[in-house]
């Protein structure tokens, strides 16, 4: 009987069996790949790295990956771009992230889960699961196609988008207005920009239409693209052509590019973000993508996925020691981790219903009340527990939705395709 077993060997299934191996915990990780194994979700947020710490990953993630000190984000019309750094996020303690290559970086976290003392089953797929009022049993099929089964007191079910648990009770809800599709791929000789900048995520922003360029390495970049998955179905394009074509059109993403060459295949994911409707049950908790998935625009899902495996693995840890307090830890687990991915939904929500009105607000960041200083803290993975930061959120929100009416800020061509609303200084990245 183990204490834990952990359904996925990604970033929120390592991070949890480290932390339960570490607590002394009797836990299994059943990982359906070998890895490494290709993954998106490269860009990572530096509030990540006090959990890293405690991981005691830190020096071998700095050993290994590329720093990242922030974000550039431009109209795709070229009028106007800003740049960001975590060292000015609101009463900001970390200045850099990483981005990374997820096959390493997946293999590194779980290989050091293994290293702490958790048993790492990799191409171990989870079947089926059966649930008691002491346990849960799992059935499991190796690769050589040998099934097994195994029990434990509780399961973390940490399976990312196949969202296992979410599937098998059927609260998996979709968010209709999210469903977006994107292509990808990994470039090499994508124009940087110099020194530390080198390190930026750097993002363009279409009418429909957004793309990412991710420095992975010194020569490697992640590229891609993200659309409604209405707009991809009507291109009538393979993702190869798809993401070619775009490129090609897009005027800045061209001239980035005008001299790379793609050096991976090209992958695609869609309709990816939804939420479960309940994060636990009696013997189960939720965590990662397999709790929910808001969008990839600002980065935020290696950060949640973490975030929550932490909190899960700490929340199952006093569960054991206490069986009667379980039903109010994971209650509060849920409540907890729901609200945080929530400040990520109203965020991404103002990008996308919002679009044009963000980012002229977005574009033109000024010192008044540090209200761009609370938007680099969120950005940066700061949870806006503090008043001081919610009611700057609240302000931001109110001058997005009010640009619509007033402009506050400058009209902005955001799309080459758009006419120019007002003169605006060519080229000015701030
Ligand atoms: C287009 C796109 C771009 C993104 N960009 C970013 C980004 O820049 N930054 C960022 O932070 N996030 C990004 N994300 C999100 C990021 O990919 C995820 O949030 C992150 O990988 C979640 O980690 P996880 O551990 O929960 O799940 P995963 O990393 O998906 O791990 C789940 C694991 O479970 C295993 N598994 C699944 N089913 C079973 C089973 N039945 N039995 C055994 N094992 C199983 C899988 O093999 C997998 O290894 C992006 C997502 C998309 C779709």
């Amino acid at each position: 009987m183990y204490d834990v077993a952990i359904i996925g060997g990604g970033p929120a299934g390592s991070t949890a069996a480290t932390i339960l191996a570490r607590a002394g915990r009797r836990v299994v990780v059943l990982e359906r790949e070998k890895f490494p194994r290709f993954h998106i979700g490269e860009s990572l947020l530096p509030f990540s790295t006090q959990t890293f710490d405690r991981l005691g990953v830190r020096e071998k993630l700095d050993r290994a990956f590329l720093p990242k000190f922030g974000g550039e984000i431009m109209a795709a019309s070229g009028v106007r771009g800003v740049k960001f750094y975590f060292k000015d996020g609101f009463q900001s303690q970390r200045d850099r992230a990483y981005q990374v290559t997820r096959s390493e970086f997946d293999k590194l976290l779980l290989d050091h889960s293994r290293e702490i003392g958790a048993e790492v089953r990799e191409e171990t797929e989870v079947k089926s699961m059966d649930f008691a009022d002491d346990g849960v049993k799992i059935d499991i099929v190796d690769s050589a196609g040998a099934r097994s089964t195994i029990a434990c007191r509780y399961l973390l079910d940490c399976s990312g988008r196949q969202t296992l648990l979410g599937s098998f009770f059927k609260l998996k809800k979709t968010y209709d207005h999210l469903q977006k599709f994107s292509v990808f791929a990994h470039y090499e000789k994508v124009e940087r920009l110099p020194g530390r900048d080198a390190t930026l995520i750097r993002m363009v922003r279409g009418l429909d239409r957004w793309f990412w360029l991710i420095p992975l390495t010194e020569a490697r970049t992640s590229v891609g693209v993200v659309m409604d998955t209405a707009t991809f179905r009507a291109a009538k394009l393979s993702p190869e052509a798809a993401l070619e074509k775009f490129i090609a059109e897009q005027p800045i993403m061209a001239e980035r590019m005008k001299d790379a060459t793609r050096v991976s295949e090209v992958y695609s994911a869609g309709d990816y973000s939804y939420r479960n409707a309940t994060l636990h049950g009696d013997r189960w908790l939720l965590a990662g993508d397999a709790a929910g998935f808001i969008d990839p625009v600002f980065s935020s899902g290696v950060f949640l996925a973490i975030m929550s495996a932490e909190k899960a693995a700490d929340t199952i840890d006093e569960a054991l020691r206490d069986e009667h307090k379980r039903s109010r830890l994971f209650r509060k687990y849920s409540r907890s981790v729901n609200r945080i991915m929530d400040i990520y939904l109203t965020f991404v929500n103002a990008w996308y219903r919002r679009g044009k009105e963000f980012l002229e607000v977005f574009l033109n960041p000024t010192d008044t009340m540090q209200i761009a200083a609370a938007v680099n803290a969120v950005l940066a993975g700061n949870e806006g527990r503090q008043f001081a930061i919610k009611w700057r959120m609240w302000v931001f929100y109110f001058f997005v939705s009010a640009q619509r009416f007033f402009a506050f800020c400058p009209r902005l061509a955001i799309d080459t395709a758009e006419k120019v609303p007002s003169p605006q200084p060519a080229g000015a990245t701030s």
